[in-house]
Protein backbone atom coordinates (compact mmCIF):
# COMPACT_ATOMS: atom_id res chain seq x y z
CA UNK A 1 0.00 0.00 0.00
CA UNK A 2 1.15 3.41 -1.25
CA UNK A 3 2.41 5.45 1.88
CA UNK A 4 -0.01 8.72 2.42
CA UNK A 5 1.41 11.98 0.39
CA UNK A 6 3.49 13.77 3.05
CA UNK A 7 2.18 17.05 2.02
CA UNK A 8 -1.11 17.05 3.60
CA UNK A 9 -0.65 20.02 5.06
CA UNK A 10 -3.27 22.24 7.61
CA UNK A 11 -1.74 25.26 6.21
CA UNK A 12 -3.95 28.26 6.15
CA UNK A 13 -4.96 30.37 2.70
CA UNK A 14 -1.94 32.29 2.06
CA UNK A 15 -3.66 36.22 2.47
CA UNK A 16 -6.61 35.20 4.62
CA UNK A 17 -7.80 37.54 6.93
CA UNK A 18 -6.48 36.45 10.05
CA UNK A 19 -8.79 34.43 11.89
CA UNK A 20 -9.90 32.16 8.53
CA UNK A 21 -9.93 28.49 9.24
CA UNK A 22 -6.60 26.34 8.62
CA UNK A 23 -7.95 24.40 5.07
CA UNK A 24 -8.24 21.06 6.76
CA UNK A 25 -11.07 22.71 9.03
CA UNK A 26 -12.40 24.63 6.36
CA UNK A 27 -16.26 23.75 5.68
CA UNK A 28 -17.68 23.61 2.02
CA UNK A 29 -18.40 27.57 1.26
CA UNK A 30 -14.73 28.37 3.11
CA UNK A 31 -13.02 26.02 0.81
CA UNK A 32 -14.75 27.24 -2.45
CA UNK A 33 -14.14 31.16 -1.19
CA UNK A 34 -10.57 30.12 -0.71
CA UNK A 35 -9.98 28.58 -3.10
CA UNK A 36 -11.84 31.55 -5.80
CA UNK A 37 -9.42 34.23 -4.04
CA UNK A 38 -5.76 32.05 -3.53
CA UNK A 39 -2.52 33.16 -4.12
CA UNK A 40 -0.88 30.04 -2.66
CA UNK A 41 1.51 29.70 -5.26
CA UNK A 42 2.29 31.02 -8.54
CA UNK A 43 -0.69 29.65 -10.87
CA UNK A 44 -2.86 32.65 -9.44
CA UNK A 45 -0.69 34.39 -12.07
CA UNK A 46 -1.70 32.62 -15.08
CA UNK A 47 -5.09 31.97 -14.31
CA UNK A 48 -8.38 34.16 -15.18
CA UNK A 49 -9.85 32.58 -12.26
CA UNK A 50 -9.67 29.78 -9.94
CA UNK A 51 -12.08 27.00 -10.44
CA UNK A 52 -13.23 25.26 -7.66
CA UNK A 53 -14.35 21.77 -7.50
CA UNK A 54 -18.33 20.79 -8.33
CA UNK A 55 -21.28 17.83 -7.87
CA UNK A 56 -22.63 16.44 -4.95
CA UNK A 57 -20.84 17.34 -1.35
CA UNK A 58 -21.14 13.57 -0.47
CA UNK A 59 -20.33 12.02 -3.73
CA UNK A 60 -18.61 8.57 -3.44
CA UNK A 61 -16.58 9.18 -6.86
CA UNK A 62 -14.40 11.84 -6.67
CA UNK A 63 -13.42 12.64 -10.62
CA UNK A 64 -9.94 14.05 -11.11
CA UNK A 65 -8.05 16.38 -13.96
CA UNK A 66 -4.53 17.55 -13.55
CA UNK A 67 -5.49 21.10 -13.98
CA UNK A 68 -8.26 23.32 -15.48
CA UNK A 69 -8.06 23.97 -19.39
CA UNK A 70 -8.38 26.85 -21.05
CA UNK A 71 -12.01 26.32 -21.21
CA UNK A 72 -12.76 26.07 -17.30
CA UNK A 73 -10.43 29.34 -17.11
CA UNK A 74 -13.12 30.66 -19.24
CA UNK A 75 -16.31 28.90 -18.15
CA UNK A 76 -15.57 29.23 -14.72
CA UNK A 77 -16.14 25.30 -14.04
CA UNK A 78 -14.63 22.12 -14.09
CA UNK A 79 -14.86 19.82 -16.81
CA UNK A 80 -16.16 22.15 -19.49
CA UNK A 81 -18.22 21.90 -22.50
CA UNK A 82 -17.78 18.80 -25.37
CA UNK A 83 -15.63 16.84 -22.66
CA UNK A 84 -17.87 17.53 -19.92
CA UNK A 85 -20.74 16.50 -21.72
CA UNK A 86 -18.38 13.10 -22.23
CA UNK A 87 -18.11 12.64 -18.49
CA UNK A 88 -21.91 13.09 -17.66
CA UNK A 89 -22.86 10.12 -19.73
CA UNK A 90 -19.48 8.09 -18.79
CA UNK A 91 -20.98 9.02 -15.38
CA UNK A 92 -24.21 7.95 -16.35
CA UNK A 93 -23.59 4.92 -17.41
CA UNK A 94 -21.94 3.73 -14.18
CA UNK A 95 -25.30 5.20 -12.18
CA UNK A 96 -23.83 8.39 -11.58
CA UNK A 97 -23.51 11.96 -11.48
CA UNK A 98 -22.98 15.55 -10.40
CA UNK A 99 -26.14 15.53 -9.14
CA UNK A 100 -26.02 12.33 -6.79
CA UNK A 101 -22.71 10.57 -6.25
CA UNK A 102 -19.56 12.08 -8.06
CA UNK A 103 -17.85 15.13 -7.61
CA UNK A 104 -15.49 17.22 -10.18
CA UNK A 105 -12.22 18.59 -9.56
CA UNK A 106 -8.63 18.77 -10.38
CA UNK A 107 -5.07 18.41 -8.96
CA UNK A 108 -4.38 22.23 -8.91
CA UNK A 109 -7.14 24.53 -9.44
CA UNK A 110 -5.73 26.82 -11.59
CA UNK A 111 -5.15 27.30 -15.08
CA UNK A 112 -1.27 27.76 -16.96
CA UNK A 113 -0.12 26.83 -20.51
CA UNK A 114 1.99 24.32 -19.29
CA UNK A 115 1.99 21.40 -16.68
CA UNK A 116 1.66 22.18 -13.04
CA UNK A 117 5.25 22.05 -11.24
CA UNK A 118 5.65 19.71 -7.84
CA UNK A 119 5.94 22.88 -5.90
CA UNK A 120 2.16 24.31 -7.26
CA UNK A 121 0.86 20.47 -6.76
CA UNK A 122 1.56 20.36 -3.29
CA UNK A 123 0.61 23.96 -2.75
CA UNK A 124 -2.54 23.19 -3.92
CA UNK A 125 -3.07 19.66 -2.33
CA UNK A 126 -4.38 20.42 0.97
CA UNK A 127 -7.87 21.58 -0.90
CA UNK A 128 -7.96 17.88 -2.71
CA UNK A 129 -7.39 16.51 0.41
CA UNK A 130 -9.82 18.85 2.15
CA UNK A 131 -12.47 18.06 -0.62
CA UNK A 132 -11.89 13.90 0.02
CA UNK A 133 -12.67 14.25 3.07
CA UNK A 134 -15.68 16.43 3.17
CA UNK A 135 -17.10 14.32 0.66
CA UNK A 136 -15.98 11.00 2.07
CA UNK A 137 -15.17 9.64 -1.98
CA UNK A 138 -14.64 5.92 -1.80
CA UNK A 139 -12.96 6.07 -5.25
CA UNK A 140 -11.14 8.10 -7.11
CA UNK A 141 -11.32 8.45 -11.26
CA UNK A 142 -7.82 9.95 -12.70
CA UNK A 143 -8.97 11.19 -16.27
CA UNK A 144 -5.90 11.46 -18.07
CA UNK A 145 -2.18 10.08 -17.41
CA UNK A 146 -1.06 13.56 -16.01
CA UNK A 147 -4.13 13.35 -13.51
CA UNK A 148 -2.91 9.91 -11.91
CA UNK A 149 0.86 10.53 -12.26
CA UNK A 150 0.31 14.08 -10.74
CA UNK A 151 -1.83 12.42 -7.12
CA UNK A 152 0.37 9.07 -7.01
CA UNK A 153 3.74 10.14 -8.36
CA UNK A 154 3.38 6.94 -11.05
CA UNK A 155 0.54 5.49 -12.61
CA UNK A 156 -1.16 3.06 -14.86
CA UNK A 157 -4.34 2.19 -16.86
CA UNK A 158 -5.90 -1.13 -15.97
CA UNK A 159 -5.17 -1.81 -12.55
CA UNK A 160 -6.54 -0.56 -8.94
CA UNK A 161 -3.94 1.88 -7.66
CA UNK A 162 -4.35 3.87 -3.67
CA UNK A 163 -4.23 6.92 -2.59
CA UNK A 164 -3.71 6.51 0.84
CA UNK A 165 -6.68 3.95 1.54
CA UNK A 166 -8.83 5.42 -1.54
CA UNK A 167 -8.67 3.04 -4.63
CA UNK A 168 -7.50 5.13 -7.56
CA UNK A 169 -8.42 3.60 -11.13
CA UNK A 170 -6.68 5.92 -14.08
CA UNK A 171 -8.68 6.19 -17.17
CA UNK A 172 -8.51 8.64 -20.70
CA UNK A 173 -9.52 12.35 -20.29
CA UNK A 174 -12.56 12.53 -21.90
CA UNK A 175 -11.14 15.01 -24.24
CA UNK A 176 -9.01 12.53 -25.31
CA UNK A 177 -12.04 9.95 -25.67
CA UNK A 178 -13.54 13.12 -28.83
CA UNK A 179 -9.96 13.23 -30.47
CA UNK A 180 -10.08 9.09 -30.05
CA UNK A 181 -13.10 7.38 -29.87
CA UNK A 182 -11.47 4.25 -30.59
CA UNK A 183 -10.37 4.15 -26.68
CA UNK A 184 -13.76 4.27 -25.97
CA UNK A 185 -13.57 0.98 -25.05
CA UNK A 186 -10.37 1.03 -22.86
CA UNK A 187 -12.49 3.45 -20.79
CA UNK A 188 -15.86 1.69 -19.97
CA UNK A 189 -13.38 -1.12 -18.99
CA UNK A 190 -11.74 1.26 -16.74
CA UNK A 191 -15.45 2.57 -15.53
CA UNK A 192 -16.27 -1.00 -14.59
CA UNK A 193 -12.99 -1.24 -12.53
CA UNK A 194 -13.76 1.97 -10.52
CA UNK A 195 -17.13 0.75 -9.99
CA UNK A 196 -15.80 -2.48 -8.66
CA UNK A 197 -13.76 -0.67 -6.56
CA UNK A 198 -16.73 1.22 -5.40
CA UNK A 199 -18.19 -1.56 -4.52
CA UNK A 200 -15.79 -2.65 -2.46
CA UNK A 201 -15.42 0.04 -0.21
CA UNK A 202 -19.56 0.47 0.35
FE1 LIG B 1 -4.12 28.33 -5.03
FE2 LIG B 1 -4.26 25.93 -6.14
FE3 LIG B 1 -4.60 28.09 -7.64
FE4 LIG B 1 -2.18 27.52 -6.68
S1 LIG B 1 -3.36 26.28 -8.17
S2 LIG B 1 -3.17 29.54 -6.66
S3 LIG B 1 -2.70 26.63 -4.67
S4 LIG B 1 -5.94 27.40 -5.98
Amino acid sequence: MSEPPSWFDDDAVEGAPSGAPAIADMDWPALQAAVSTCTRCTLCETRQQAIPGRGDEQATWLVLDAMPGKAEDAEGYQYAGDPGYLLDNMLKAVQQSTGQGAYLTSLVKCHADRPATEDELQACRPYLQRELELTGAKVILATGHAAAKGLLGSAARNRIMLHGAIPVVATYHPAGLLEKPEDKAKAWQDLCLAKAAHAGRR
